[in-house]
């Protein structure tokens, strides 16, 4: 029986088993359950690799309060980072092993956990389930045609041409940051944002497209609602805004953000008020030592990594005083050991 499993291997469980361990948990009795091939599968996966990955993304401020912290740095330092702590911890990191079902049960009048993934199935007396938002992308409200499967995207890692004609749509960190990596492979790129100002941009982000802007580098379509997507007789996206005239692309790139996984949450019994899980401060849900950690629990406004490594430092607030009995460390542990970046 682990004291406790760790569903999904990106900041939010990287940085709770670190928690765990700082705290004085034992390193065989956690286990990390990750369905990719490799920890950090978002930032592996849909950053771009030249991207500057910043502390404070969507404008919440890189303060760190728990063990892991990080300044502004690029991807692959990011991935040293995440990785050297991963491996720092001891802690058995079982990878290609998708969890598919959690069910509580009770024993000595405790709740234990069963956890059943891809193969095979293991006990705990918590778990903590880090599993983000974007392994589902939001998607617009109206159709996609399915002809335009090969044109439309939902990140700019999954396409590798040049000298086409892209529109972004979206108004956030990632929006701009698609918008500048796509510029800067040589696209002519367009954004549609249904706002005026960007105000949900970093400054830097912000700038940045604004410049481009200026610059006559991009082109920003302000205030657009897009009404429609049909295809041309190229097999084209052709985009019907509702204020402007319709325009044909060569790809349209979806940066909206992600969803919480809804359906995963509402069968291990997880209650819901709107569209968010029913949580306290800490990560708890309704079931006793079953926590949400990360991005599915830092509600609609969305996550970054530094908020990741918060939210585990409250988890592990939470599950030392309720459940294990471990010892938070009051002062922050020297940011030095999870900065050595192993090239
Ligand atoms: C394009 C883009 C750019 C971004 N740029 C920044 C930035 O510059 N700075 C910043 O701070 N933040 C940035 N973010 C946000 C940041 O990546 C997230 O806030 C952060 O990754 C959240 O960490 P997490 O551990 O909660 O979730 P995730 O990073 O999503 O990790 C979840 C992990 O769980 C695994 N998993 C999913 N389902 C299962 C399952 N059923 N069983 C087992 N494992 C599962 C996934 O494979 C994944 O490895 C960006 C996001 C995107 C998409």
């Amino acid at each position: 029986m682990y004291s406790l499993v760790i569903i999904g291997a990106g900041p939010a469980g990287i940085s709770l088993a670190v928690e765990a361990r700082a705290a004085g948990v034992p390193k065989e009795k956690i286990l990390i359950l990750e369905k990719a091939e490799a920890h950090s599968w978002v930032i592996r996966s849909l950053y771009p690799d030249k991207k500057l990955v910043t502390a404070n993304y969507k404008g919440q401020k890189g303060v760190c309060h728990g063990v892991m912290c990080m300044p502004d740095m690029d991807k692959a330092d990011t991935l040293n980072l995440l990785d050297n702590a991963i491996k720092n911890t001891g802690v058995e990191v079982h990878y290609q092993e998708e969890v598919s079902k959690i069910a509580s049960f009770h024993e000595n009048g405790k709740n234990r956990f069963e956890i059943e993934t891809s193969k095979g199935l293991y006990e705990s007396e918590n778990v903590a389930i880090a599993i983000g938002i974007f392994g589902r992308p939001r998607k617009p409200s109206y159709k996609i045609p399915k002809d335009l499967r090969k044109r439309v995207h939902f990140d700019v890692t999954s396409f590798d041409t040049r000298d086409e004609h892209i529109l972004v749509v979206g108004g956030g960190d990632t929006a701009s940051e698609n918008v500048q990596f796509l510029h800067e492979v040589g696209h002519q790129v367009e954004l549609s944002y249904r706002g005026k100002d960007f105000h949900r941009m970093n400054p830097i982000n912000k700038q940045s497209i604004l410049l481009l802007e200026t610059q006559g580098e991009v082109t920003l379509l302000r205030e657009t609602n897009i009404e429609k997507v049909t295809v041309s007789d190229e097999g084209k996206p052709v985009v019907h805004f509702k204020e402007i005239e319709p325009r044909t692309y060569d790809r349209i790139v979806y940066s909206l953000g992600g969803t919480t996984p809804q359906n995963f949450l509402k069968v291990i019994g997880i209650t819901f008020t709107e569209d968010s899980p029913d949580i306290d401060e800490y990560g708890e849900t309704g079931i006793k030592g079953l926590f949400l950690c990360g991005d599915l629990s830092l509600g609609k406004k969305g996550g970054s990594i530094v908020s990741a490594f918060n939210a585990s430092r409250r988890t592990i607030e939470a599950l030392c005083a309720r459940y294990l009995h471990c010892a938070v460390p009051v002062h922050k542990i020297d940011l030095e050991p999870w900065m050595e970046v192993k090239k």
